[in-house]
């Protein structure tokens, strides 16, 4: 591994600038060398970790004195806490990030605070919710039980009703251990085993949440559905998650759509396909047909001499469109039954037709079943 340089160098600031001139530099240079901005350049998201180092030790009083005096020889400790199903381990470099761009970036760890372990955020929780077709079409609202993981009420997550300050480490949650070596002072950062990091001794646990600071909720939640929502989609709820550690936000619900088969009325896309079934005398002769829609249904006339696969396009009978204006068609596909049990007289009715007819019958009835049932999905 190449050798560390120096943070200083690494920002292009002199080692007397002050903390905003600091704070300027990194905000230049990490705009310049954020992963997002370099696609490719797998050297960007180590120059950009380089850069939050440095900025963040040179940005923390304490820290930068630390570094003036050992250089690189300082040990960082610490470590990002987290709690099982939610949090995030590397902490430290992207709540710097954050705060400078009010961003999120995925990157890897590289090292925890320089302090006590920091709270994190909650976990998401999920809910599954179903609706009708028509739910789905025109809005829904529900109520839903979810279970989420809360702060104990009692002790406010600590865990216990009377606490002191951590005797070990004084309350910070590290402990640091200087000792001389022949390169000079070495000063390591550990976290503080007597408190586990937080700082706090507790000296009463809590009765309700027994000394784990956290306590299992079935709450209900008014949910709002939107019009024209699709089967799959999920809606999030800011902060409707679990509980993040005390002084931490909370995770988001995320509320995951199932749309019911309605088989009457088959969706495509903002479009809805009904097959209608009519005799094939009903197809030669021309009639009016009854047809289910959203709303109920419509009565739709039928031409004479339709043929198998004609789609017929109602304009605004489909599902409203999502976040905008207007509904899609109702699309109805003619399917044309040919009887299957005839009696001796029909038999003979029908032959009689058969000897009656001529080519010029079906004229006009050409074009294949295949390219007007195409025309029925985009
Ligand atoms: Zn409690
Ligand atoms: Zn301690």
């Amino acid at each position: 591994m190449a050798a560390k340089r120096d943070y200083y160098e690494v920002l292009g600031v002199p080692r007397e600038a002050s903390e905003a001139d600091v704070k300027k530099a990194y905000r230049r240079l990490a705009r310049d060398h954020h992963p997002d901005a370099n696609p490719g350049d797998t050297g960007a998201e180590e120059r950009f970790k380089e850069l939050t180092e440095a900025y963040e030790v040179l940005s923390n009083p304490e820290a930068r004195r630390a570094y003036d005096t050992y250089g690189h020889q300082v040990p960082r400790g610490g470590g990002g806490g987290g709690y099982p199903g939610g949090g995030d381990p590397f902490g430290g470099f992207q709540d710097i990030f954050e705060a400078f761009f009010g961003d999120r970036f995925g990157g890897g760890t590289f090292f925890g605070g320089a302090g006590a372990r920091r709270p994190s955020r909650g976990g998401d929780a999920e809910v599954e919710v179903e609706l009708s077709l028509h739910e789905a079409a025109f809005g829904a609202e529900r109520e839903v039980n979810v279970q989420t993981v809360r702060n104990c009420s009692v002790c406010g997550g600590v865990g216990g009703t009377q606490t002191r300050t951590c005797g070990t480490c004084g309350g910070a949650g590290i402990i640091q251990t200087v000792r001389d070596s022949l390169l000079g002072q070495m000063v390591s950062t550990q976290q503080c085993s007597t408190c586990g990091g937080s700082g706090r001794i507790i000296e009463v646990t809590c009765e309700n949440c027994r000394g784990g600071g956290r306590v299992s909720e079935m709450a209900s939640r008014h949910i709002r559905i939107p019009e024209g929502i699709e089967d799959g989609m999920r809606m999030r709820i800011s902060g409707a998650g679990h509980d993040g550690d005390p002084g931490a936000p909370p995770g988001d619900l995320y509320v995951i759509i199932k749309v019911k088969d309605a088989p009457e009325l088959l969706r495509d896309g903002d479009d809805l396909v009904h097959r209608m079934r009519i005799t094939f005398v009903e197809a030669a002769l021309g009639t009016t047909v009854e047809v289910p829609t959203l709303e109920g249904s419509r009565a739709v006339d039928i031409e004479a001499g339709t043929q198998p696969g004609t789609t017929l396009r109602i304009g605004g009978e489909g599902m409203p469109r999502l976040r905008k204006r207007g509904r899609g068609d109702l699309k109805l596909v003619v399917d044309v039954m040919v009887p299957t049990r005839i009696s001796p007289e029909q038999r003979e009715l029908l032959e009689k037709f058969e000897e009656s007819s001529g080519k010029e019958t079906y004229n006009g009835s050409g074009g294949s079943f295949f390219d007007r049932l195409r025309s029925v999905f985009r």
